[in-house]
């Protein structure tokens, strides 16, 4: 199926997603979006639920008594000023559809509103809309919620626009795609004194200088090679003028994985060279290690599905089976940790400086709702199609 040539529904999606643009709203706060994403859903005739995880809302189809699938499309926007002169830019001062999540909404309403009309499957589809994708956790919420007992499940699949591919093409693979995501904080005390003399106190600042190389040994040291990891110290905070050695420096940084052996041993080198680095120049130290969001890991049967379905839709030049993995995470992860399932890239084909996500510049590329729409079509025909 390609809706490319549907340019009734085109417009509509089109119409939806600047809409969405326009009026974005973060991380469970996202009150109107959700009427907005029921009323549209309640119009095509689906069973719709709002109120898992706060603002989620997940819509039925039903159409025999074949097997259930999950569709999900995230709904948050981004703290974050827009810097475009669109006609559709943020209304909300401070706040921006700086993902895409605007497209991905846009993109699900679309396969709804067409499924509804067309109903070449057998069994149930439910659409998945979840808050709070940055950050926040809203996917991991929406699970402990329960989401796959309220709306029973074989699989789940997943879809982000992705800019660094050219527009129109599609990517994905076994295993993970997106990374783990860790953040620590380590508080390092020493003894302030005055900065002229040093052998008076203990100087944090050169402790933490010291601790921010060693724990760049993790990754060529200590991880496998071939395991790619990210260690960084991305804030330091110590001291208020020149001449002061200060008490404390605090650090605070990221820390990316791909495996669970490999993130077990992220934290515990961490907490080992942490503990050795301080206590070697007298130091004491508080380390907060706090678990984030886990590897995004795609299912291989339900990938071939999927590969199958993007296939389809872009034809298979155009898709992409091997791509590099994204350090980058994304909570889908907890879904796809409760249910086998599939997340996929739709290339959009930004430009550097402009077209990136989390850029202020960002705006999502209405060329390719159709292909978004035409895969997630695809994938429930290719999964409960009933005339295949
Ligand atoms: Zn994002
Ligand atoms: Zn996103």
């Amino acid at each position: 199926m390609k809706i490319s040539q549907d340019a009734a529904l085109v417009a509509h999606m089109t119409k939806w997603r600047r809409h969405l643009h326009a009026h974005p709203e973060t991380a469970f706060e996202e009150v109107a979006t959700s009427d907005y994403v029921r009323d549209l859903l309640e119009s095509f005739g689906l069973q719709v639920h709002q109120g898992i995880a706060k603002t989620g809302v997940v819509a039925t189809l039903t159409n025999g008594d074949g097997p259930a699938i999950a569709l999900r499309a995230d709904m948050d926007a981004l703290d974050m000023v827009e810097h475009t002169n669109v006609p559709h830019r943020s209304t909300h001062d401070g706040k921006m559809h700086g993902c895409g999540h605007d497209g991905h909404m846009a993109m699900l309403l679309g396969a709804a509103k067409y499924l509804s009309e067309n109903r070449h499957f057998n069994g149930t589809v439910h659409f998945v809309f979840q808050p709070a994708e940055e950050n926040e956790g809203g996917g991991r919420v929406m699970v402990e919620e329960g989401l796959f007992d309220k709306f029973p499940a074989q699989a789940v699949f997943g879809m982000h626009n992705w800019p660094e591919l050219p527009a129109g093409v599609m990517a994905t693979k076994p295993g993970p795609l997106m990374a783990a995501c860790d953040t620590i904080e380590i508080k390092i005390t020493g003894q302030g004194c005055h900065g002229a003399m040093p052998h008076l106190g203990r100087d944090p600042v050169v402790i933490a200088s010291e601790l921010i190389l060693a724990l760049q040994t993790i990754s060529s040291r200590i991880v496998n090679p071939q395991d790619a990891v990210v260690v960084s110290v991305t804030q330091i905070n110590a001291g208020h003028t020149w001449n002061v050695i200060p008490e404390d420096v605090v650090l605070r940084g990221t820390v990316r994985s791909f495996r669970p052996e490999v993130r077990e041993t992220l934290q515990s080198s961490i907490k080992r060279i942490v503990k050795g680095v301080c206590e070697a120049h007298g130091a004491s130290f508080d380390l907060t290690y706090n678990a984030g969001y886990p590897a995004t890991v795609n299912d291989p049967e339900q990938t071939e599905v999927c590969a199958r379905a993007a296939i389809k839709t872009v034809g298979e030049d155009k898709v992409d089976l091997n791509p590099v993995s994204s350090m980058g995470a994304e909570d889908f992860a907890y879904m796809l940790e409760a249910k086998p399932g599939c997340y996929v890239w739709l290339g959009t084909g930004g430009t550097p400086g402009g077209c990136l996500l989390h850029n202020p510049g960002f705006d999502f590329n209405d060329g390719v709702l159709h292909i978004g729409t035409s895969y997630w079509i695809n994938l429930v025909e290719e999964i409960l199609g009933s005339d295949r």
